[in-house]
């Protein structure tokens, strides 16, 4: 069986081809790039718009396959923005339409722990999934994939790139405040927000830039704003594993690009003697073949979407979702 998903939550548009056994068959990213960074929704929604169906021909090129040997549509329901959102899913309904394959609407931050676990051999991991839209410390309990914490307002990834345009780093923010933090070397204190088990960067952020203008050294910032960030995000993670009791870590999302992040997690895993996983970049990433995988998960034990069942949903959460494949 092959599942054909959409991605489009945001600046991606990724489609990818999987096989009912987990076999990555294409993988095709287009990244709607702006010039002064971050994203303008519709902007981004058209750019999706137009790249759709080369992206979905190159990937059935790649995969070796033609839509006739496409066995179900999956695309990304949310969360994410609107405008983005509602391109993948038009795509995604006129493929099932025209073709009459089975569509399914995914939750998009499950599958990052889904793609995760099919790749790194994961069972039961605490995942902590790290991106430009979405900071969360997520486990499974009880049939539902649970928030142990998130972030109150910026992710972690946002605050980054935020930090970065308003002190002149180039775009991209994130690996090049981690390029300048390599060489930063006295800690200023910048204010350490964790509320109970959630967290709060945008107050972090401000400061950060404020300090800036105050004459603040920016590599010492750029140190100082991710060791500040990162061990906040390390402690609610931390806390969910002492929790759950959970023998298993994992980090996705763009920003487990950083070696720094990696480095405290990794540590933190090793002091409570869980596994430490972090999938290969490119499935860190927002992509299709996430959304295909999980899509077969939730198509093989029973579930079906009909065509008035695929609005997509911007603020679909995490936990909404019944885990009937577990
Ligand atoms: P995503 O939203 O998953 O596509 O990931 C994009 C986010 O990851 C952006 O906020 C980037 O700044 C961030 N990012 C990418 N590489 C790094 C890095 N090396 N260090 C920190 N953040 C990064
Ligand atoms: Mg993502």
């Amino acid at each position: 069986m092959l599942c054909l998903g959409i991605e489009s939550t945001a600046h991606t548009f990724g489609v990818g081809i999987v096989t009912d056994r987990g076999k990555i068959l294409a993988n095709i990213g287009n990244v709607h790039k702006s010039a002064k960074g971050g994203i303008h929704p519709r902007e981004a929604a058209r750019h999706h718009g137009v790249i759709a169906k080369e992206t979905v021909l190159c990937a059935l090129a790649k995969a070796g396959v033609t839509m006739n040997d496409i066995d179900l549509i999956a695309f990304s329901m949310g969360p994410g923005l609107g405008p983005t959102l509602r391109t993948g899913a038009t795509a995604a309904r006129a493929l099932s339409v025209f073709y009459q394959v089975p569509i399914l609407g995914v939750n998009h931050c499950i599958s990052h722990v889904e793609i995760g676990r099919l790749t790194e051999g994961a069972k039961d991991p605490v995942t902590l999934y790290v991106s430009g839209g979405n900071t969360q410390v997520i486990a499974f309990d009880a049939g539902r994939y649970r928030v142990f914490g998130e972030t109150l307002d910026i992710s972690v990834g946002n605050c980054l790139d935020v930090f970065a345009r308003e002190v002149g780093i180039p775009h991209p923010g994130g690996p090049n405040v981690e390029q300048l933090a390599r060489e930063g070397k006295h800690y200023i204190p910048l204010p350490y927000v964790v509320k109970g088990m959630d967290l709060s960067f945008s107050g972090l952020m401000t400061e950060a830039v404020r300090k800036h203008r105050t004459g603040s050294d920016l590599r010492d910032l750029c140190f100082s704003l991710q060791e500040t960030a990162f061990a906040a995000l390390v402690e609610v993670t931390e806390r969910a594993v002492a929790h759950t009791e959970k023998r298993e870590v994992m980090l996705t999302g763009g920003v487990a690009a950083n070696k720094r992040l990696r480095e405290m997690v990794g540590l933190m895993a090793k002091e409570h003697q869980a596994k430490f996983h972090v999938p290969p970049i490119e499935l860190c990433k927002d992509q299709g073949a996430m959304i295909a995988w999980t899509g077969l998960l939730m198509y093989k034990r029973g579930v079906r979407h009909k065509l008035d069942q695929t609005q997509v949903r911007q603020r679909y959460r995490t936990d909404e979702v019944d885990i009937v494949w577990r």
